[in-house]
């Protein structure tokens, strides 16, 4: 018997009506009309909605849930995301304005990341957002900023664990690492923060980001509340807030499956008595990005020409690695896989065949979609890119080749 392929996971984020993909209640090809060209990116504010209250059905109460504002930074979607996640997490200065735009109360925003600059630390100092430290140095360059203005800052501590997020797509802990300061050193740093006039906040501990694996995350997150219970020891204040990271993944390729966050719920209900006894009812934050808004996106580009080399069909679109680098499998990926793609006005057509995506940059690595089985597609259809709202624009090099960028919209 012979085993069938590995495929990717049926898209249902999305409604299709007369053969068109809906995003926003709107058929493709008008929303297409509408933004007035093509390429662009568009991203679900229902699905947003419904993927936070879906995960806070499963989730205990008291866990705090932050939306990590780097995965998608479009400032209408980190708006809509303000009146669902109790706080946010940033990576830098712009994603600060963003954030403090939308009226988010600054106490429940905090900035994290190695080299932040001096305009950086001190605008967060002045708006009193939590800085996570990244380095004994970086320590140094906060007190010196602080004593500048008035306000006493809000510092948390990140730890580069003693241990790794196993089975991630990327790992951030564990060994020697850019992030955060080692496990080892965290209770000197602490005690010198205890002489130093900073409020103290409490622990940042991220190990990971896009695991599939609930067992993995789990353990991580049991091995974390543990470190922070040790480090707890040496703190001049209660933690009053852990932040224990993410790291939950979307399936993208074929054969991945969704996450079992029910799981990881039912583990951090389990976490919650052990950690209220021992570090007095701690403020208990997962901070996720890519979870949360990766499935609400798709990348819309438009077939400019249909060419048969050799026998194989290359549907040449507007859209590429320029606008979507992580699709074109060149953000992160070790063996390029496609991402989930379809024909957006002819979802359902029985009339197949095995086609490539590219781009209409001059280089191979411009491929989007390589030899997938998908409906027959001519000029002017639209491909559709799923699992694209995490990652996208913002981390692909627009200006290459300079093409013009793509818009995106909010529906
Ligand atoms: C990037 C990042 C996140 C978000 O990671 P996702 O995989 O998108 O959930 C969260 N916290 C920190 C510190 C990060 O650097």
């Amino acid at each position: 018997m012979t085993k069938s392929p590995p495929r990717h996971i049926e898209q249902t984020a999305f409604p299709v009506v007369d053969n068109c993909l809906q995003i926003g209640g709107i058929p493709l090809p008008q929303l297409a009309r509408r933004v007035g060209s093509t390429p662009f990116y568009a991203y679900d504010r229902s699905v947003l909605t419904r993927r936070v209250a879906d995960l806070r059905a499963l989730l205990p109460d008291a866990i705090k849930l932050h939306y990590a504002i780097k995965a998608n930074p479009m400032p209408a979607l980190v708006q809509h995301m303000a009146g669902l996640v109790d706080g946010f997490d940033l990576a830098s200065g712009q994603e600060m304005k963003v954030a403090l735009d939308t009226g988010m109360s600054p106490g429940e925003i905090s900035i994290a990341g190695p080299g932040k600059s001096a305009q950086e630390l001190s605008c967060a100092i002045a708006a009193g957002i939590v800085i996570n430290i990244e380095s004994e140095s970086e320590l140094q360059h906060i007190l010196r900023l602080a004593e500048k203005g008035q306000e006493k800052p809000k510092v948390a501590i990140r730890v580069n664990p003693d241990f790794e997020l196993k089975a991630s797509g990327m790992k951030m802990s564990g060994g020697p690492k850019q992030f955060g300061i080692d496990a080892e050193r965290v209770p000197a740093v602490l005690q010198e923060i205890g002489r130093l006039d900073m409020d103290f906040v409490g622990l940042h501990i991220f190990s990971g980001s896009q695991n599939l694996r609930a067992e993995a995350i789990t353990e991580a997150q049991n091995k974390t509340l543990e470190l922070a219970i040790r480090l707890a020891e040496s703190a001049p204040a209660p933690v009053r807030k852990l932040n224990i990271g993410g790291g939950f993944g979307i399936p993208y390729f074929p054969g991945e499956q969704e996450l079992d966050t029910r799981s990881i719920a039912d583990n951090l209900e389990a976490l919650l008595p052990r950690a209220n006894q021992a570090l007095d009812n701690p403020e208990i934050i997962l901070e996720l990005g890519r979870y949360l808004v990766g499935p609400a996106g798709i990348y819309v580009c438009s077939v400019r020409d249909r060419k048969v080399s050799r026998g194989q069909v290359f549907l040449v679109s507007d859209g590429g690695l320029h606008h979507h680098l992580a699709a074109s499998g060149n953000f992160g990926q070790v063996i390029r896989k496609n991402y989930p793609v379809m024909i957006g006005n002819r979802v359902k057509s029985e009339d197949r065949e095995t086609s490539s995506v590219v781009g209409p940059l001059c280089t191979p690595l411009d491929l989007l979609a390589d030899r997938m089985e998908l409906p027959k597609a001519d000029v002017g259809d639209l491909v559709v890119i799923l699992q694209s709202g995490a990652y996208g624009l913002t981390a692909s090099p627009t200006a290459f080749l300079s093409h013009p960028s793509p818009q995106e919209v909010l529906v």
